[in-house]
C-alpha cells in the first residue's frame, strides 16, 4: 500500500507547490521508490478544458485523454511518470459524480451532504491505484482558508485517520516575507497559516518555507517552536535560476530526508542524483544562444504555453545552447507585413490555439518562415495555419481556410482545407462527434499513433516511423487537398495508421519546416528532450551560424 504525502499551501498562492511536489517526487524516485502524483483542484469546472489559457494557463493532456491542470505537466517532467485521468480531480468533477449517483438512486433515502458524501467521493479518488506505488503525492490546489477548498482539506484529514498511523504525512508550503526596512524575515504569516490548518484538524509534519533571503537558524527554531514541527522539518526553498535545479536544491535543504524521517524510514536508501546533476550541468554550461519566436495569441501569460517553453528549454539542453524565447503577438501583423516583427529570430514556432483571433498573423508567420528558410515548428493550430498558407500562396487555392473560422474570402465561400472532424478511430472503435456536442471533453484527446513516411525529415528526427503522441483538437487537415499540396512540395509525412488523418506535414525544399497535429511538448523531459524539440533547436543553431 502506498504511503501518502499531502501537499498544501498557505499565505499566498503561486508559491510553487506543484514544483515542490514534482521535485519531491523526483527525489523519492532517486532513492529508489516508485511514485505517483495527483492534483486536487477546488474550482467548480469539471476540468480545465473549457477555461481560457489566460485564466488558468495551459491545459495539460494525458495519454488517456484527460484535460488537466498544468501542474501535471511539472509532475511528468520531473518524474517521467505518465499522468492518468485519475490523477486530477476538481470540485466540479466530485459534485457532478455525487449528483449523478443521487439521480441514479445510489443513496436512496439519504440526505446528500458535503460530509460524508462529497468527502467520501474525494477519499475514493485518493485510493485509486494505491497498491501500485510506494508513495502517492497529492497536492491540494489553492490556499488553506479558501472556502471552496474545505471539502478537500476535510477529506484528507479523514483519510489520514482511516489509514494506519504513520502512513500519511502533511507538507505545507508557506512564504517568509522579507521586510527591507528592518532587514528581517517575518514568520507571522506562516504561523497564522499553520493555525488555519490546525483549526481544520491538520497538523503539518513538514513546512517548506519560500524565502528570497537565507533563513537564519534563529528563525528556523522559532518557526519550529510556534508551528509545532521538528526543526529539521522546516525546509528552506530559495528562488532558483531554473526550475530544474529544484530537486538538487530541495535535497540540499533536506526535504527528502525530512519526509523519510517523518515516515520513520530508517536507514533511508541513499539517493542517486546523477541524472539531476547532468540536468544542472546542461542548464549552466552551454555554448551560445539561439533566439526563437513563439508567435501566439496568449503571449501575455507565459503559463499559457508552459510545456512548449519547457520543451524548448529541453531542446536547448540537448544541444548545449541557451534558448531565448521571445513572445510575439500574432495579432500585431494580422493586417500588416510580418517581416518587421519576425526578422532576427533563428527559428519560429507557432503553437496551438483556438478561435480566429490572430490566425492571419500566424499564417503570415508560416509564410515568412517558408520563404526565408527559417526553421519552423507548427503545433496543432500552427500546423493547420501552415497548411492554409501553403494552399493559398503556393498551391493556388487562394480562398483556403478552416471551418473553425469565418475567413474573410470575399463573397465566395472559402475552401475548407481544415474541416470539422466528425469521426475517427480510437483503438478498435469509432468516435463520432457533431457540431452541436457539448464543448467540454469532446475533442480528439489523448494519445494516438501515427505512421511516418520512410525517408522523411520527421522520420529522421524521430529515428523511427512509428510514434505515439498526445492530441487535443476538433479540426483536421482535409486529405482531399493532399495531392495538390504534395505536388507543390508540402509532404504529408505522417498519417494516422488508417491513413485518413494527416498528422505531420513538412516542406521538402526547406532546411526544417515541420507542422504536427499533436502536442509533442507534452512528452518532453529535461532528462529526455523530445526529438522534435531537440531537432528544432538544432536547426535554429545551424541557422544562427548562417547569419
Ligand atoms: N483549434 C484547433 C482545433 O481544434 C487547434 C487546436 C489546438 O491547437 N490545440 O483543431
Amino acid at each position: 500500500m502506498a504511503r501518502y504525502i499531502f501537499i498544501t499551501g498557505g499565505v499566498v498562492s503561486s508559491l510553487g507547490k506543484g514544483l515542490a511536489s514534482a521535485a519531491l517526487g523526483a527525489l523519492l524516485q532517486a532513492r529508489g521508490y516508485s511514485v505517483r502524483l495527483r492534483k486536487l483542484d477546488p474550482y467548480l469546472n469539471v476540468d480545465p478544458g473549457t477555461m481560457s489559457p489566460f485564466e488558468h494557463g495551459e491545459v495539460f493532456v494525458t495519454d488517456d485523454g484527460a484535460e488537466t491542470d498544468l501542474d501535471l505537466g511539472h509532475y511528468e517532467r520531473f518524474t517521467g511518470v505518465a499522468a492518468r485521468k485519475t490523477d486530477s480531480i476538481s470540485s466540479g468533477r466530485v459534485y457532478s459524480t455525487v449528483l449523478e449517483k443521487e439521480r441514479r438512486g445510489d443513496y436512496l433515502g439519504k440526505t446528500i451532504q458535503v460530509i460524508p458524501h462529497v468527502t467520501n467521493e474525494i477519499k475514493e479518488f485518493l485510493k485509486i491505484g494505491d497498491d501500485e506505488v510506494d508513495f502517492m503525492l497529492c497536492e491540494i490546489g489553492g490556499t488553506v482558508g479558501d472556502i471552496e477548498g474545505l471539502p478537500f482539506f476535510e477529506a484528507i484529514r479523514q483519510f489520514s485517520h482511516d489509514k494506519p498511523r504513520g502512513e500519511c504525512i502533511f507538507m505545507h508550503l508557506t512564504l517568509l516575507p522579507y521586510l527591507a526596512a528592518s532587514g528581517e524575515l517575518k514568520t507571522k504569516p506562516t504561523q497564522h497559516s499553520v493555525k488555519e490548518l490546525q483549526s481544520i484538524g491538520i497538523a503539518p509534519d513538514i513546512l517548506v518555507c519560500r524565502s528570497e533571503h537565507p533563513i537564519p537558524e534563529k528563525e528556523r527554531e522559532k518557526i519550529a517552536l510556534f508551528c509545532n514541527v521538528r526543526k529539521d522539518a522546516v525546509v528552506a526553498a530559495y528562488d532558483l535560476k531554473s526550475i530544474y535545479e529544484a530537486p538538487l536544491a530541495y535535497h540540499k535543504q533536506g526535504l527528502d530526508q525530512a519526509v523519510l524521517d517523518t515516515f520513520g524510514i530508517s536507514p533511508a536508501p541513499a539517493p542517486k542524483l546523477e541524472m539531476w546533476h547532468d540536468v544542472y550541468d546542461r542548464i549552466h554550461n552551454y555554448d551560445g544562444e539561439v533566439k526563437i519566436a513563439i508567435v501566439g495569441k496568449y503571449t501575455q501569460l507565459e503559463d499559457a504555453y508552459k510545456s512548449i517553453a519547457e520543451a524548448l528549454t529541453h531542446g536547448g539542453m540537448a544541444n548545449r545552447v541557451k534558448v531565448k524565447i521571445e513572445w510575439v503577438d500574432a495579432e500585431l501583423f494580422d493586417r500588416e507585413d510580418a517581416a518587421p516583427f519576425l526578422e532576427g529570430y533563428h527559428a519560429i514556432l507557432v503553437p496551438g490555439g483556438f478561435g480566429e483571433r490572430g490566425t492571419e498573423g500566424k499564417i503570415k508567420a508560416a509564410q515568412f518562415a517558408r520563404e526565408k528558410n527559417i526553421p519552423y515548428l507548427g503545433i496543432c493550430l500552427g500546423m493547420q495555419m501552415a497548411v492554409i498558407e501553403a494552399a493559398r500562396n503556393v498551391a493556388g487555392i487562394t480562398t483556403a481556410g478552416s471551418e473553425e473560422f469565418d475567413h474573410e474570402t470575399g463573397s465566395k465561400r472559402f475552401e475548407p482545407v481544415v474541416y470539422h472532424l466528425k469521426e475517427w478511430v480510437q483503438g478498435n472503435h469509432t468516435v463520432a462527434r457533431s457540431a452541436g456536442d457539448n464543448k467540454g471533453g469532446t475533442m480528439r484527446l489523448g494519445a494516438y499513433n501515427a505512421t511516418l513516411a520512410e525517408g522523411s525529415k520527421v522520420a529522421e528526427v524521430y529515428g523511427t516511423t512509428h510514434i505515439e503522441e498526445r492530441h487535443r483538437h476538433r479540426y483536421e487537415v482535409d486529405t482531399k487537398y493532399r495531392e495538390q499540396l504534395e505536388n507543390v512540395g508540402l509532404c504529408f509525412s505522417g498519417m494516422s495508421p488508417d491513413g485518413k488523418l494527416p498528422e505531420i506535414v513538412e516542406w521538402q525544399d526547406h532546411p526544417w519546416f515541420i507542422g504536427v497535429q499533436y502536442h509533442p511538448e507534452l512528452k518532453s523531459k529535461p532528462f529526455s528532450p523530445h526529438p522534435l524539440f531537440a531537432g528544432f533547436v538544432r536547426a535554429a543553431v545551424e541557422n544562427s551560424r548562417l547569419v
